[in-house]
């Protein structure tokens, strides 16, 4: 199997975000984790400092590359040359969104999603909640990798 894009703000990177690359791993050769850019979006960590605690998370894991990226996830994913993408699904909500980014990447480029079902024990975990809390004071470390 070749290589797969998972693109996404990751800030932060979660236990979630985690569990959809390990199980990526078992069905593609190697993963390029793409870190975007949203200039309207004002992200807690630098894309920089994204990137680098990331790759540091998976430092001897040589199928895994952390590349920072701004634009279209799609050119992005030309430009590295993937033939997919992965995402990770939790509810219906992302299951909507999903379905209709996959549907114009694969008019745009003929790039095929795929989507995992998150893990029933990651279902509550996002990066959003994950900065609300911690921007009160609270402990978040059960909620992101070691
Ligand atoms: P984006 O801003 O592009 O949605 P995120 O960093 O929020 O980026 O999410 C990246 C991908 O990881 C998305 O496909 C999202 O659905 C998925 N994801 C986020 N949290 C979880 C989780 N707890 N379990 C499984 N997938 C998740």
């Amino acid at each position: 199997m070749p290589t797969v894009l998972f693109p996404g703000s990751f800030d932060p990177f979660t236990l979630g975000h985690a569990d959809i690359v390990k199980r990526g791993l078992a069905l593609f050769d190697s993963i390029v984790i793409g870190v975007g850019v949203n200039e309207g979006k004002q992200a807690v960590q630098s894309a920089d400092e994204r990137v680098q605690s990331i790759a540091a998370l998976y430092k001897g894991e040589p199928r895994i590359s952390v590349r920072k990226y701004s634009g279209l996830t799609v050119d992005f994913a030309q430009e590295v040359g993937v033939s997919a993408i992965l995402r990770g699904v939790r509810n219906v909500k992302d299951f909507e969104y999903e379905r209709d980014i996959a549907a114009v990447n694969k008019l745009l480029t003929g790039i095929e999603t795929v989507l995992l079902f998150c893990a029933p024990e990651y279902a509550a975990i996002s990066s959003s909640l994950v900065r609300e809390l911690q921007s009160y004071g609270k402990d978040v470390s059960a909620w992101m990798p070691k």
